[in-house]
Order: structure tokens, then sequence, then C-alpha cells
């Protein structure tokens, strides 16, 4: 989310391009839908407490940080309470120049609503709801004081005659249409976990200001600076669409399709642009001068439909169709990436699928970690070449959840469980790090191998823990999908839902020790014996398959088994997913069994950094040494002809168990070692050496 200067790279592109909105080349619309919040009851001994503290503690903790309270930590700038800013446009300030904190924290409350409101779906709590309903009001309130529903504190604030980045602004700096996305992300997802519109409101008026001033000439050529906005609207047009008596209940004019056209607008316009400032070559300063100058708006040099480029920091410097690479800000890559994938679930383009698809391939076969962490260079927190994978790298928990998202919503296009092994390998590792087991501490960098790494109280700037909560409010929906006859299995987690398979309704029971071990027991009960696909992820580490491109190998020597009554069967594996199709009556049970040993593994040879060196994983987890637990951790290599073996469940550490091998010290004399999940690093210590990637000795 920092905004220190963008990446060095020259544009050729000069004129702006009017999009193909809604494009005649449509796929049949073939997506899967995730399972209703409501629908889902994780109650299992690893997910169901986690949930259960984020709901209470992590929530109650980041609304507390935002308004100033509970920080400990010697940070001054921290303590200013962010609420501040809409009670001061309520009133009527503009110009006043007392905004506090940074331009993007209305976003950042926002998406902390949308985080809530999804566990509160999951997990209801009268007073967490009036505290957000009370954040509402102060929304709304400040939101009537504009007649045009126009609303960013920061601009509003500081710098009202440049609203949206224009006469003089810095769009990238100042977030208001990221912020306006975040907007309405909350207000959708506040609207589908309690019914009520307020917000979804407020949104409303704020999208449907947006479209009436940027698209197509002669409205305003003006895009995102920070993706997140586009699967934003692609939901809000959802919300509508899916239930046309919605509308009524708006206080503002609604048409759902104008919500997806602005969002394709958005995605199609990216490489349009007037082909200046050269971030590279003139640098931050002088291009941010140039901007802020409104040079770009000269017609006569640059066309009337014209303004600045963003550059491939905001993945700006060519259009979609040609870019061939993920490049820059990891987390606006992720981003934007996760609203195309959106809009192709929603408009069918396939243009949209295959440069998704394409994009995907790079990041996870090229450009991600073991953990699932992406954005390996702190300057401009973006993507590093193909390769580029140092242990010691940056990682943002916001970039691993972005990451997350974009696999998430690529399987809802594709049905390929590829995508939610690289959802899971995120959730376990990537992001679950990102947090405490208290709850309330926090990560901003995630690197695999550190000397340093600690978590924090809070931060000057807070988008992790936000994020975290969008990411884990909305996990349990991904446990189970469905399209037409067919249910998949997607997470092994102890969860009982409702789902539709053809027009039969179907209750699942999962009972699972996931992951912590293999065996998971799937009752699957529908209304009436019907016949239907049930369609189980096989893991690909279960599969000796660590990444679908050979970035990590593994292998596993045990097999997976699949049996239904007790009897094994041999389903079909299609897209890593176990088939069954039969008919199925109430009681019928799924057992699946899967290898859980721990094992090795290694780096495709291109990644030098990683040249010689093992991990350690086990299930869906990546595991790391600790000092607190090896000594002299910097001269160990591990000795990868020896045996891992499970040790002990350490209660002090989520009951998680324990992975022991031999270690060889410089003098070549052998000593046991102990590993614990990388998700657990830093909770007994704080800053204290850890390493995921370790030398390795045959
Ligand atoms: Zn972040």
């Amino acid at each position: 989310m920092n905004n220190k200067g963008i990446t060095a790279f020259a544009i050729a592109m000069c004129a702006a391009a009017t999009p193909q909105l809604h494009s005649a080349d449509k796929q049949q619309r073939t997506s899967i839908e995730a399972a209703p919040l409501a629908s889902v009851e994780v109650n299992d001994a690893f997910w169901a407490p986690k949930l259960q503290l984020w709901s209470t503690t992590t929530a109650n903790d980041v609304l507390n940080k935002f308004e100033g309270l509970h920080i400990k930590d010697n940070n001054p700038d921290a303590r200013h309470n962010t609420l501040d800013n809409f009670r001061s446009v309520a009133k009527g300030d503009r110009n006043t120049h007392n905004h506090v904190n940074l331009p993007w924290f209305d976003g950042l409350i926002y998406e902390s609503i949308r985080g809530i409101a999804d566990l509160l779906a999951q997990y209801p709590d009268d007073a967490l709801k009036a505290r957000v309903d009370n954040i509402v009001d102060l929304i709304a309130a400040a939101q009537a004081t504009e007649p045009s529903g126009f609303i960013n504190t920061y601009t509003q604030l500081e710098e009202n005659d440049h609203r949206w980045g224009e006469n003089g602004g810095l769009l990238r700096w100042m977030h208001d249409v990221y912020n306006a996305g975040m907007l309405i992300e909350a207000g959708v997802h506040y609207y589908n976990a309690t019914g009520e519109t307020k917000l979804l409101e407020v949104a409303t008026k704020m999208a449907n200001l947006m479209y009436d001033y940027m698209g197509p000439a002669p409205k305003r050529n003006l895009i995102p600076a920070h993706s997140g906005p586009e699967e934003a609207l692609v939901k809000l047009y959802r919300v509508y669409s899916s239930d046309p008596a919605l509308a009524k209940k708006i206080d503002a004019p609604v048409n759902a399709d104008n919500y997806l056209s602005l969002a394709e607008f958005w995605i199609d316009q990216r490489g349009h642009h007037c082909g200046l400032p050269n971030w590279g070559g003139w640098g931050n300063d002088n291009a941010e001068r140039w901007i802020k100058d409104n040079k770009y708006a000269d017609t006569s040099l640059y066309g009337d439909h014209s303004r600045p480029t963003f550059g491939p920091y905001a993945q700006d410097s060519i259009p979609l169709a040609e870019q061939q690479t993920i490049e820059g800000h990891a987390v606006r890559a992720t981003l934007y990436l996760t609203g195309v994938a959106a809009a192709a679930k929603e408009d069918g383009r396939k243009d949209y699928t295959e440069s998704a698809a394409r994009l995907w391939d790079n990041m996870v076969g090229r450009r991600m970690y073991v953990t699932g962490g992406v954005g390996a260079i702190s300057f401009d927190e973006k993507f590093g070449d193909d390769y580029f994978l140092p242990s010691d790298a940056y990682l943002e928990t916001c970039a691993a959840v972005g990451s997350g998202f974009f696999s998430g919503n690529m399987h809802q296009i594709t049905g390929d469980a590829k995508y939610m092994d690289e959802y899971e390998r995120v959730l376990y590792n990537g992001v679950l790090t990102g947090i405490s087991l208290t709850g309330d501490n926090y990560t901003y960098q995630n690197p695999l191998n550190s000397t340093s790494h600690a978590r924090w109280e809070w931060h000057g700037c807070p988008c992790c823990p936000p994020m975290f909560l969008k990411f884990m409010g909305a996990m349990p929906g991904n446990i189970y999908s469905h399209k037409g006859n067919e249910i998949f299995v997607n997470l092994y987690t102890g969860s009982k839902a409702t789902l539709t398979a053809g027009s039969t309704e179907v209750e699942l029971a999962q009972t699972t020790s996931y992951p912590f071990k293999g065996d998971v027991k799937l009752e699957v009960n529908p209304a009436k014996k019907s016949k239907f696909t049930l369609k189980l992820r096989i893991p690909g580490w279960a599969r000796s398959e660590e990444n679908p491109f050979g970035l990590y190998t593994s292998t596993v020597s045990s097999p997976v088994s699949v049996s239904v009554n007790g009897k094994k069967v041999n389903a079909t594996l299609a897209d890593g997913y176990a088939v069954i199709e039969r008919k199925w009556k109430k009681g019928d049970v799924v057992t699946l069994e899967l290898p859980m040993k721990p094992r090795f593994v290694t780096a495709d040879p291109n990644v030098k950094d990683l040249e010689g060196q093992v991990a350690i994983a086990y299930g869906p987890m990546v595991y790391c040494l600790e000092s607190v637990d090896n000594s002299s951790l910097e001269d160990l290599s591990i000795d990868t002809s020896s045996s891992l073996l499970l040790s002990v469940n350490m209660p002090e550490l989520d009951n998680a168990p324990a992975i022991s091998g031999i270690a060889v010290n410089p003098k070549g004399e052998s000593l046991p070692f102990r590993a614990i999940p990388y998700y657990l690093l830093g909770n007994r210590t704080k800053g204290s050496p850890y390493k995921v990637w370790m030398p390795a000795r045959r």
C-alpha cells in the first residue's frame, strides 16, 4: 500500500482508446458458486476457535486501533482517530487541512467493515454490530453533506478541488477511486450479512457518481490507481442483478448493468493513456510534478480523452491482453486480476479468462514463494523477475491475500483444483502467519528467512489487518462450492453446509483433523435420493505435485484413498478432483485419507537464490526452524538423507505437531532440529531468527 515511488518503465502508448464494452466474444456461463456464508458452519478444532477469536478480539482490536485506542507502540502517528475524518466532513468541513492518517484510511475502515460483516454472518454479535452501525451512520452523515454523493475524507479535507486526482491532484496518492471501491464492497457485504441497506445506499450513490463521470468519451478517462474497485463494482452488479426487488429499498437510482460496465471500462482502459509521465526515466518526484501540473490535460497534444499513466506499478503500461507477466505492485496486480476474474464470471468474456489464467500461470509458476507469498521487492512492493525468489524478501500480507482472492476467483471460472491448491497454500501459510495467536498482533512483511522479523501491535500503514479480516471472513464460503449437478469439496475443514446439486438440497457434514492429520469423513445427506457428482479436491502436495509448474518439488510415497460407505472406490481424477458420480442417499459416508507425512521441498534450479536449499512441509503447511528451538541456527544444514519425524504436539503453539530431523553443524556433527509451522513463528519470542529455507546436506 505504501506509495513510495514508481518503478522504471518507458511508455509508448500515446492515444487513449475507447474500450469495447460488453464484448461479443462471450463464453457460455459456466461459473461455480461459492456456498453462501450463512449456509456454512465451521466446527473443527483448527479453524472454529480462530474464526471466533478473529470475530471478537481481532475485529474489535482493529476498530480500536483505527480509533487510536489501546495502542501501546511508541508511534504517535498511529494514535489518531481515523473516524474523526468522517466527523469533520459530516460537519461540512472542506479544505480545513485537518485530515489525520494517510489518504487511504477511509478505504481501510471500509475494508474492516467488509471483513467484520462476513464474520458477523457466521458469528452474530450484537455489540460488534452496534459498533459497526455507528460507523455506518457516520459515513452516511459525511456523505449527506455532499449533494453529489462524493466521499473521500482526505480529498475533502485536504484538496477538495482535486477530486479524482484532477485539476492538479495525484490520484495515486489520494486514493479517491480505491476508497470508493472499498466502500462499495463494504456496502454489499454488510447488506449480505445483515439485510440492512444503509451502507449499500451510500455505496450506490458513489457508484452512480463514478459511472456518470468516468467511461468512454465524452466521460472522463479515469481508472483506479489502486485496484480493488473493479471487483467491488462486479459485486454491486451481482447483488442488484440477482435481486431486482432490492433496488426498491434504495433511495437512489439503481442500474446494475452500469456497474459492470464501469468495472469493464477500468479493466479495459489499462494501458490506454497519454503515455506520460515516464516514471522510470524522470524519477518519481518529477513524474508526480508533471501530473500535478496537469500537463496531460493539454488536448492539443494528448486528445480530449486522456489521462496520465500509472505505469507497470499499477498494471497500466500496456493493455491487459498484451500483459505476458504479472508486474508491478503486488497488491494492486493481484487485486486487479481478482477483478478481471470476477468480471469474467459475470460477463463471460473469454479474453478476461485467458489473460487472467496466463498471468496466474506466470505468478504461480515463476514468481510465487512456497508460502504462497508474492511481491519479492520492497521498492514499490512489487513482483520481481521470473525466478527471483530470495528468502529474505518483502512479501506483504496484503499481497498474499490478493493472490488468494485471485486464485479463489480463478477457481470459480474454471473449476480447476490447481487454483484451490494455491488458495490453500496461501491460506495456511502466507496469510495465516499475518496474525498472532492472541489475535491482536500483525505482520506487514513475511520473509521466509529472517533474523529480526517481528509482529507489531499496529502500523503507520495498517492495511494488512483489514485485508486479513476480509480473507478469513470469506474463507468458509470456499470450503464448498457448486455448479449445476456438481458439488465441489475444496477445503478440508470440519464443517456443516447446505448446498444444491441440480434441484436437490444436500446437507454435508465434514469431520476431519486436517491440517494436522489427513483423515476426512464426509456425510452426504440429500433431501431425496438423487444422482449428482461429488468432487473432492486431491491437493497437489498429496499427488507429489507440489507446484503445478514444477517451481517447487516434493514427493509423498503413500497413495490417496477414497471410500464410499466403507468400500474403496477408484474415483476418476479430473482437474485435480476425485470425481464420484452416483445416486446418493441420506446417510452416505465418504472417507478420504490423505498421505500426511513430513516432506522435503526443493525449488526449480532456475531459482538461483534457493540453490542447494531445502524446505520442510507437512500437508498444506510449510514449516520453519526458529532459533528458540535450534541454537546456532545460522550454522545448521539439514541432513536430507535422514527421516523427518512428526513429534509432540505443542500446547503453546496451537497444539500443532512439531517436526524433528537431523541437522549438521560446521564441524560435521549431527544434532536434532525442531521445526514448527510457518504460521506460528514469532509467537514465543519477538524478532528471533527463523528459516524456512535451509542449506541441504546429504
Ligand atoms: Zn498490507
